[in-house]
């Protein structure tokens, strides 16, 4: 079975919608065809300031999510990467490859210190798409589903796969990026020409999967469209209504088309009165499940130790060899 890794940051308190139908829901049926890995990557959420409690929460917030959407634990191998030290082990070995101009390329560094002010961001924000590669390295992981954003750091993988397996003997597969087939890009609902994002400077056109469900019903109800009265999907000429037949389409299950003909004759009030309810009807039994899983976090550690000893049989294997072929010593 192919080997796919996927990754989610806990960066907030709680996924929003455009993380769930742009990424986290392919997760689920991704499990049946693949020897699937996915993970929290704590060790990249610190490249920028996070605040230890606040983290901790975060990550185990993340992993109930990813249990409550279906990720199953046994068949997929979900698990911390903080927990898994080959990570940051293989990390610095492909630190010592990558070229100082090379990093220096890399564009979300540019953006993201550029945001913090050079003297702000860290060298391991300068690394962070580094460590990524040994993420996906350690796993040999054939495909790599990315979105476009990631698309640079995904070359760089190749490449320090293709240099390291040139320098010291075949290694590592080089992975191959896909882009995924079927995930909705899903915009801000007060800027629907913005696609929706943690950072945004309001969260008014923010929805969260674990917002009380009357809160995102009233920001679905004032999302803004415009001036004509036509319900059609036109992302072009009509973002606001657009972005909401997508919700609305992702989340039940029915086509755009279907809801377009069903909407013929009526208004903005019922497009976005259905699109409320379908959200509420999904988040609900999510956020119970999501609590039952936080309720007894004993079970939720065992869970994630489980999977990163999972984890760490493939990881360890790969780094071991890395170690041998770049001429340390044999570790116990
Ligand atoms: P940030 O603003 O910090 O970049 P974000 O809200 O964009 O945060 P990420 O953690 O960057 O969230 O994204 C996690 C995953 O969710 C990625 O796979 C990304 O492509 C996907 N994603 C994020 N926002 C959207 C969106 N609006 N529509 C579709 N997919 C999205
Ligand atoms: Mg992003």
């Amino acid at each position: 079975r192919p080997r796919v890794l996927s990754g989610i940051q806990p960066t907030s308190d709680s996924f929003h919608l455009g993380n769930f139908l742009g990424a986290l829901q392919q997760w689920v049926p991704a499990q049946d065809e693949n020897d699937a890995f996915y993970f929290i990557p704590d060790l990249h959420a610190i490249t920028v300031p996070q605040k230890p409690k606040e983290l901790r929460k975060r990550v185990l917030v993340a992993a109930a999510q990813l249990l409550a959407i279906g990720i199953d634990p046994e068949r997929s191998v979900l698990f911390v990467q903080s927990q898994v030290p080959e990570h940051a082990e293989l990390s610095w070995v492909l630190n010592c490859l990558t070229g100082f101009g090379e990093a220096s390329r890399m564009t979300q560094f540019k953006d993201k210190s550029a945001k913090q002010g050079s003297e702000h961001a860290s060298v391991g924000l300068f690394t962070y798409p580094v460590l990524m590669a040994a993420d996906i390295l350690l796993y040999r992981a054939h495909q790599v589903p990315v979105g476009e954003d990631q698309r640079q750091h995904l070359e760089l993988t190749r490449d320090l796969a293709q240099r390291f397996n040139k320098r010291f003997g075949k290694t590592f597969v080089v992975p191959e990026a896909f882009i995924v087939k079927g995930t909705a890009k899903i915009y801000d609902l007060q800027d629907p020409t913005s696609k929706m994002s943690k950072s945004a400077a309001t969260d008014a056109g923010l929805i969260n999967l674990l917002d009380d469900p009357k809160v995102s019903a009233k920001k679905i109800k004032s999302a803004v469209t415009d001036n004509d009265r036509e319900i059609r999907f036109d992302p072009e000429n009509k973002p606001g209504v657009s972005n909401l037949l997508t919700i609305q389409s992702a989340l039940s299950g029915r086509s755009i088309d279907e809801l377009v003909a069903g909407y013929e004759g009526k208004g903005y009030g019922d497009l976005k009165g259905d699109t409320a309810e379908v959200l509420t009807e999904f988040v609900t039994p999510l956020r119970a499940k999501v609590d039952e899983y936080l309720a007894d976090e004993a079970e939720l550690l065992r869970i994630l130790s489980n999977g990163a000893d999972r984890a760490r049989e493939v990881a360890s294997r790969t780094l071991a060899q890395v170690y041998d072929k770049v001429g340390f010593l044999p570790r116990k």
